[in-house]
């Protein structure tokens, strides 16, 4: 193997914390008589300075026992996933450790999870997707710093290039083919001439159907989280990948024209609305199946085994959306129970796309806008002082008539026809005059 070269200031880019811990964690290293190591994005991020708070570190050796030994040392929690040789641990101070053996990985059949041996340095990191995060930084105190880097990953990093380590990288694990996708953006690099047509051999086989739901959900939801979903879309269109989500998925007209505003909405919900949590990579999601019929948005819902969560939210938008935007955007005065009709029961992520939809003239747009903002920040949190013991004290028969009572009511709160206690009261004995 290449000799690795000494670079002390790669390690003295991390916060001091997690520096003194990597000392530590050498130090042990060396009583135990194995050798460790920093690996995988981490370092690439150091040679790249940017900011990356996951710790891998992997063991010529056995790495769950070591795992083990730390965990004891530090009285941290630890996970063991016996099938990889892994441990997770998380430290008393909230630092976030993953701990590996060094490994070679054997593919059964295509897009299925590897088979793992014990195996040195090199061959770890020749199983590693690309180049540049195929590179290690020892520990061991009498080598603390060295950057092991057989497959050039630092040129590649200096070229801004991504590059497989071998033909048969994409086929083994089509994941690589998103992961690809999402460094490429994140970064600004451009595929490798070969890797790109490894790529477009992979993608054009049927190979990524035969990933689980959960592993394909991953990586798009990943692809989503990137600063520029937008551009990852551009690049799954282009090489026809929307079709294992579903045959009918475009990514054109209306879809990308939403998908294109939302940054502008996003920024402008989180400005004047945003208390709530909002799953921004799901929103993209949504966005891409805006304009698609129900039965294409469950498609895509058990294609990616979503979460019950994920699934309520994402069936609040499709085609759908359209009407309730139609209603945004029409008539002049609208009354504040009718927008709470329109909107009432939509997750966060449908008010945003309701407002990147909106398009079409300045008038109109404002009108959606303000609209959207009142039922964010006012409507929804009205209720009525009556509650459903008061409205039977007052003679409304048990069961549904007193939550269509309630339901009037609030509405005419929220239109201001009624105001107070009082005047709730007076307003549900005079509904049940003018029934009698
Ligand atoms: P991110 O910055 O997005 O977290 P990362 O490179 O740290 O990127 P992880 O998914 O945390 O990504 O993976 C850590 C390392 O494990 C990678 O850098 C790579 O070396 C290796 N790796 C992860 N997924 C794969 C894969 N599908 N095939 C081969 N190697 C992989």
């Amino acid at each position: 193997m290449k000799p690795a070269i000494s670079r002390p200031d790669l390690l003295r880019r991390l916060p001091r914390k997690r520096l003194s811990l990597l000392r530590e964690l050498g130090t042990l290293a060396d009583e135990r008589g194995v050798s460790l190591y920093l690996v995988g994005g981490v370092v690439r991020d150091l040679l790249v300075k940017r900011k990356n708070f996951d710790l891998d570190v992997t063991v010529e050796g056995d790495g769950v026992a070591f795992a083990r030994l730390v965990a004891d040392r530090y009285g941290a929690g630890l996970a063991i996933f016996e099938r990889f040789a892994t441990g997770r641990l998380v430290l008393a101070n909230g630092i976030k450790l993953d701990i590996a053996s060094t490994r070679r990985e054997s593919y059964s059949k295509p897009a299925a999870l590897p088979d793992v041996e014990k195996a040195l340095l090199k061959e770890d990191l020749y199983r590693r997707d690309f180049t540049i995060n195929a590179m290690a930084i020892q520990l061991n105190a009498a080598h603390f710093g060295h950057l092991h880097d057989p497959y050039e990953g630092q040129c590649d990093l200096k070229a801004k290039t991504i590059r497989v380590l071998h033909e048969g990288s994409f086929v083994d694990d089509p994941t690589r083919i998103f992961r690809a996708i999402r460094f490429a953006q994140r970064f600004g690099f451009h595929l490798e001439s070969e890797t790109a047509r490894l790529l477009e051999v992979a993608a054009a086989t049927d190979l990524i159907a035969q990933l689980s739901g959960p592993r394909l959900c991953n990586e798009i939801l990943l692809l989503f989280s990137e600063p520029q979903p937008q551009r990852s879309l551009e690049q799954l269109a282009k090489l026809n990948l929307l079709r294992f989500l579903h045959p009918d998925l475009r990514y054109a007209g209306t879809s990308k024209q939403i998908v294109r505003s939302l940054p502008k909405a996003l920024a402008w919900w989180t400005r004047c609305c945003g208390q709530h949590f909002l799953d921004r990579p799901l929103l993209h999601l949504m966005a891409l199946l805006d304009g698609v019929e129900q039965p294409v948005v469950e498609a895509v819902v058990a294609r990616l085994t979503l979460s019950h969560e994920q699934a309520m939210r994402v069936r609040a938008g499709g085609k759908r959306l359209k009407v309730v935007v139609r209603g945004l955007r029409g008539a002049r005065r609208l009354r504040p129970s009718k927008v709470c009709r329109l909107l009432n029961g939509l997750p966060e992520e449908a008010l945003v796309l309701c407002l990147a939809r909106a398009g079409g003239q300045a008038a109109t747009v404002a009108r959606v806008k303000q609209r959207i903002f009142d039922y964010a920040t006012t409507f929804r949190t009205i209720s009525t002082a009556l509650r459903g013991d008061d409205l039977l004290r007052l003679g409304i028969e048990p069961g549904p008539p007193v939550g269509r009572m309630l339901a009037l009511l609030l509405e005419a709160k929220l239109d201001g026809v009624v105001k107070g206690k009082a005047g709730e009261r007076a307003f549900v004995r005079a509904r049940l005059a003018g029934a009698s």
